[in-house]
Order: structure tokens, then C-alpha cells, then sequence
């Protein structure tokens, strides 16, 4: 006999901070140029990103840019070294494609607004480098360099469904036993377990 186990509660509890409308990565696309967010490992960032450069008058400096791939970084999606000419990204990335372009642009912002202001001092995410990200296709970019990595763990990758009220359960793991709806077996079955409610996997 399958256990009811009630759950609800805790569905809802992950159900509140799962929802990918909040923390999903935001979906780039028609920002930037298609085309650069194939995650693929052999991804040219580096070409592309030299491309950038020289398009918008770096040519001095277009060859000397490096663009790595560095586990070292934990939460922040890219960095940059404008001294060593030199951009980090998160591999993590992988996990969020959309954001591997832009996080390339939004760097190269960085070294594009300090390459047009020369020996002069700015401030990290100030004017120049807003006007780098417009240059650069993005420009409705924030100063953010974080992705929502820790946030994704939330995620529930496996939604439930009950076949009677329809309501959604979103499950970080999948479930080991029959569970039925506790709100639909409460109110038609006495709170027992009712195999009509049980939950269906649905994603
Ligand atoms: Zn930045
Ligand atoms: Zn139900």
C-alpha cells in the first residue's frame, strides 16, 4: 500500500523559491549578434572578441586580448584584466548559453572604455562603460556579473501534477513513492491516500 506522505507543504515551500520566472537567466536573445551563443567548447570567443575590438577602432590592442576559461572563478560569471589585456569566463556559463556572449561583451566593455580613456582613471561601471556596452550591442546591460548559479540549484527539475485539481508540485528530486495530493485527498478521500490523486510526473 503507498504511503500518503504530505508533502504539500514542502511543495509549496520549493515551489516559491523554484520558480524560474524569478530566477531563471534572462534570454538575450535579439540583444546581441546571433550566431555567438553556440556553447560549444571550441567556441572562437577569443576571435570574436578581437573582431569586436577592432570594428570599434581597438585595433591596437585587438590582438593582444586573451580570452580564457577559468574554474577558479566561483559566482561571478566573467572577469577581466585590463593590464594583461585578459578575459575570464566562468565554465559555468555552459549551463546558462545565452549568457556566454553577453558576459564576453559585457568584459569587453570593460577593457573597450578603458582602452578610449587612456591613462585616465574611470570607474568600473560608470559612463564609459555604458557606452561601450551600446557600442557593443549591449546596452541595456547591468553592472552584474553574477549568474544565478547558486539560485539554479533551487530549480526543481521535476514538476508534478495532480490529475484532479491540476495544481503543479515542483520536486528537486524525484519522488521515491506514491504520493497523491494532499488537498485533493482531504477533501474528497478523508485525508487518506487516494490513488486518484496520486501525482503524475509531467516534466
Ligand atoms: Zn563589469
Ligand atoms: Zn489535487
Amino acid at each position: 500500500m503507498p504511503l500518503l506522505r504530505q508533502l504539500e507543504f514542502a511543495f509549496r515551500t520549493v515551489a516559491g523559491i523554484a520558480d524560474p520566472g524569478r530566477f531563471g537567466a534572462p534570454q538575450d536573445a535579439g540583444v546581441t549578434a546571433p550566431g555567438y551563443n553556440n556553447a560549444k567548447p571550441n567556441l572562437n570567443l577569443e576571435e570574436t572578441a578581437r573582431e569586436l575590438l577592432g570594428s570599434l577602432g581597438a585595433t591596437r590592442i585587438a590582438n593582444d586580448l586573451r580570452v580564457e576559461w577559468n574554474s577558479r572563478l566561483k559566482t561571478a560569471a566573467g572577469r577581466v584584466d585590463y593590464h594583461q589585456k585578459l578575459i575570464s569566463l566562468n565554465p559555468r556559463l555552459f549551463e546558462h548559453p545565452a549568457e556566454i556572449d553577453r558576459t564576453l561583451r559585457h568584459e569587453l566593455a570593460h577593457i573597450l572604455a578603458q582602452f578610449r580613456a587612456g591613462r585616465r582613471r574611470i570607474s568600473p561601471h560608470g559612463t564609459e562603460w555604458r557606452q561601450a556596452c551600446r557600442d557593443l550591442g549591449i546596452a541595456d546591460e547591468k553592472r552584474c556579473h553574477n549568474l544565478p548559479f547558486r539560485a539554479r540549484t533551487y530549480v526543481a527539475p521535476f514538476v508534478y501534477r495532480c490529475p484532479n485539481c491540476r495544481q503543479d508540485f515542483l520536486r528537486v528530486r524525484r519522488l521515491r513513492r506514491a504520493v497523491a495530493c494532499l488537498g485533493c485527498c482531504r477533501k474528497h478521500n478523508g485525508g487518506e491516500f487516494d490513488p486518484r490523486f496520486r501525482l503524475r510526473l509531467i516534466r
